[in-house]
């Protein structure tokens, strides 16, 4: 394994604001790093510092193993092994998709035949045909999208660095782009610093997911295992499970606890070391019958919506807290059941907050 980029405990202030509160991170070369997290959780400004564009307070960026920022030492962007695709792409209006596309290799004194053949090699990975002459304004975001990623592709960078790449595009572009971008990358051996604050996006191109909240590293991980085993409530709910409910804990094997919550006890998988914790589940996890399984917890329903095929039920445990599942058939208001959960998909976190 070779280390293209390592991130040694980086700290950065706005002001007095601690915005990333040490950040350690390795790329491995022709791996694709996602940086998941909520806006403002520290993504954009994390990913300007690898750049060379915003200093830092504490910490190093190596990159190639050579240290290129320090809280006293900044090697500029243009110095550095790197291209960056920006969320507003950045093409340069005044300059067709050629120009654009051609521009670093000019600079770079690349000769005419060189600039021609990675040319033609970047038109024919990106389907670009027919449009070399045109200028971002007249082509459409998808295209510009296309154009943005060759203009970084043609250098052939030790990395790239992607800023929410996506989200100019319409939800069906968004779609198609996230997986031909990673089929690209991948087969390119391209090295990817990629950032988003959408979970199907990361999941989409990551060979690792790095779960980013509040400017700390939560998770690094496969897709897989951050969607199976979320290491944190805040991933947890990243991740789609929107339902948490408190309990205590009970008998723990390190692997799964026994958790106490109002009406009964169930087998969860333990993230958590205190005595109160919160349960976290997927709504599509729940399976709903009116008499007691295994592993499961007493509810009543409060409000059924029907969603075209599913019916999306609100109910409410017996401590009143409020949680969301799916069932193929109406329920009557008020009625009582029980939700049951395989304790796989059941996450028990120190409770917060409580
Ligand atoms: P993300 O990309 O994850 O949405 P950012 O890195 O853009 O997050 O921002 C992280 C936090 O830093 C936010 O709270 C944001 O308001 C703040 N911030 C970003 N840029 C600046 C700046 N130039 N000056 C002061 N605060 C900033
Ligand atoms: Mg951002």
């Amino acid at each position: 394994m070779e280390t293209i980029l390592k991130l040694d405990q980086i700290h950065k202030n706005y002001g007095k604001k601690e915005v990333l509160k040490g950040v350690s991170l390795d790329v491995q070369k022709g791996e694709i790093i996602s940086v998941l997290g909520p806006s403002g959780c520290g993504k954009s400004t994390l990913l300007n510092i690898i750049a060379g564009i915003l200093p830092i307070n504490s910490g190093h960026v190596l990159l190639n193993g050579v240290e290129v920022t320090s809280p006293n030492k900044i090697v500029p962007i243009e110095k550095r092994d790197l291209n960056m695709v920006f969320q507003d792409f950045a093409l340069w209006p005044h300059m067709t998709a050629r120009e654009n596309i051609l521009y670093g290799l000019k600079l770079r004194k690349a000769t005419r035949q060189e600039q021609e053949e990675n040319l033609q090699k970047m038109v024919d990975l990106l389907h670009l045909n027919g449009l070399m002459d045109q200028y971002p304004a007249e082509l459409s975001g998808g295209q510009q999208q296309r154009v943005a990623i060759a203009r970084a592709l043609i250098m052939s960078p030790s990395i790239i660095l992607l800023d929410e790449p996506l989200c100019n595009l319409d939800v069906q572009l968004r779609i198609e782009m996230r997986t031909e971008m990673a089929q690209i990358f991948r087969e390119l051996k391209t090295t990817v610093f990629h950032v988003t604050h959408d979970p199907s996006e990361a999941f989409a191109m990551a060979d690792q997911i790095v779960v980013m909240n509040d400017g700390k590293i939560d998770q690094i991980a496969t897709p897989e295992a951050c969607y199976r085993r979320p290491a944190t409530a805040v991933v947890a709910g990243l991740l789609g499970a929107g339902n948490h409910i408190s309990g205590s804990a009970g008998k723990s094997d390190g692997e799964y606890t026994e958790a106490r919550i109002a009406g009964t006890q169930v087998r969860a998988l333990n993230f958590a070391s205190g005595s109160s914790l919160s349960l976290y589940f997927r709504a599509e996890d729940a399976a709903y019958s009116d008499t007691e399984r295994p592993n499961s917890i007493p509810v009543q329903v409060v409000m059924p919506t029907f969603e075209g095929g599913i019916y999306r039920m609100k109910a409410k445990t017996q401590d009143s807290e409020e949680v969301t599942f799916l069932h193929t058939s109406n329920l009557n208001k008020g009625q009582k059941g029980y939700l049951s959960i395989e304790p796989d998909q059941l996450y028990a976190y120190d409770r917060t907050g409580a």
